[in-house]
């Protein structure tokens, strides 16, 4: 049994469709991201999930139990927003315990809760303070520790580290991992970071205007995209785009032409037909790509490098070619500098084939 299902759901916002007949299945335990560009629906399906939104059509099950028109205080889930939302005049004891003291909880029971929690987040020196006194990190800890307290049966996030600075993110990501490895509760964690979805979920849901793109492990996502929209928007530096002609075909084994380049056998995944070499796109990461010397017999390209950035541990290359520009991710110690000449190697194994539609063939 999923712990949360969502089935054929909808949502309408006048005539527009936000959510267009959406069904997933979320696992007890599991980390889930919603991962999408802005406007595609994810803050909508997490408030759906959360009661605050209501559904158009569709169920919503959480435990076995369709809480489509159950009230958000009945559905034993606690949500984390980007702003804090935390109550100004009280302390961080009164801001943890506050679900706490409305449901008119023991005060033993409370300050035992409050105490854990405060130890699991490490905030039990800051108990005392006022959220004014207490830094973004500190306030989005809190607001985690208000939801923590009440020990939901699924935890929903809403983009809870974007107004954190870059290093903050990363360690609050960490101590996000950590919490989530301790708790073992299913979290749904919605978020356009693709950095953050791979390095925090189990499970990652792609979201295109409304519609799911693509279900599926950061690595799945990473090395099987289903589609270019997954391809482009997973991995950074992102993946490069080409457009490619189709010379032969033999079964999965399909010759690619790049404009200027040598013909590249590729494996595809179906058999491309005869309607597809038209429009057809390659998609190769920037670490599937080296340069070499211009004469290197294994160079399918030449090319001549425009910019280089450093940084450190490694290399990004712009590299200009007749079939337009490549992006190369090669080691920090890589000597090639802006003005040279290269070949460009592509990892074969690597290559992806995006057809007219978008979808990978
Ligand atoms: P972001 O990352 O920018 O928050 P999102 O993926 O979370 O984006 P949503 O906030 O879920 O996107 O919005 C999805 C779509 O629904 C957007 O086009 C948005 O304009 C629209 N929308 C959201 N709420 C309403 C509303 N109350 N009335 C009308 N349209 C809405």
């Amino acid at each position: 049994m999923q712990h949360v299902e969502l089935r054929d759901v909808n949502k309408r916002f006048g005539t527009f469709d936000a959510i267009k007949h959406l069904s997933l299945g979320i696992e007890k335990g599991q980390f889930c991201a919603l991962l999408g560009p802005s406007g595609c629906g994810k803050s909508t399906l997490l408030r759906m999930i959360a009661g605050l939104e209501e559904v158009t059509a569709g169920d919503i099950f959480i435990n076995g139990d369709n809480v489509t028109d159950t009230p958000p205080a009945k559905r034993r889930i606690a949500m984390v927003f980007q702003s804090y939302a935390l109550y100004p005049h009280m302390t961080v004891r009164q801001n943890i315990g506050f679900s706490l003291s409305i449901a008119h909880a023991p005060k033993e029971f409370a300050d035992k809760r409050i105490a854990e929690v405060a130890k699991m987040l490490q905030l039990e020196q800051l108990l005392d303070r006022k959220p004014a006194q207490l830094s973004g990190g500190q306030r989005q800890r809190v607001a985690i520790g208000r939801s923590l307290v009440r020990e939901p049966e699924v935890f929903l996030f809403d983009e809870p580290l974007s107004n954190l600075d870059a290093m903050l993110r990363v360690q609050m990501r960490l101590e996000l991992a950590k919490l989530h490895k301790d708790l073992k509760t299913t979290m749904i964690y919605v978020t356009h970071d693709q950095v953050e979805a791979m390095t925090l979920a189990d499970k990652i849901v792609v979201l295109d205007a409304g519609e799911i793109s693509q279900v599926g492990t950061p690595l799945e996502l990473y090395n099987n995209p289903a589609n270019r929209f997954v391809a482009s928007f997973i991995g950074s530096p992102g993946m490069n785009f080409l457009p490619v002609t189709a010379s032969g075909m033999d079964g999965l084994n399909a010759t690619l032409g790049l404009n200027g380049g040598t013909p590249i056998i590729v494996q595809t995944k179906t058999p491309l037909g005869k309607s597809d070499p038209m429009g057809l796109e390659m998609g190769l990461r920037p670490e599937h790509i080296h340069v070499t010397s211009p004469d290197d017999g294994s160079a399918v390209l030449k090319g001549n490098v425009s910019i280089v950035e450093q940084l450190g541990n490694s290399t990004i290359l712009y590299v200009d070619t007749a079939a337009g520009q490549f992006v190369v991710e090669e080691d920090g110690s890589i000597g090639t500098k802006s003005g040279d000449n290269v070949g460009l190697v592509l990892d074969r194994k690597n290559i992806h084939v995006f057809g007219s539609g978008g979808l990978t063939v």
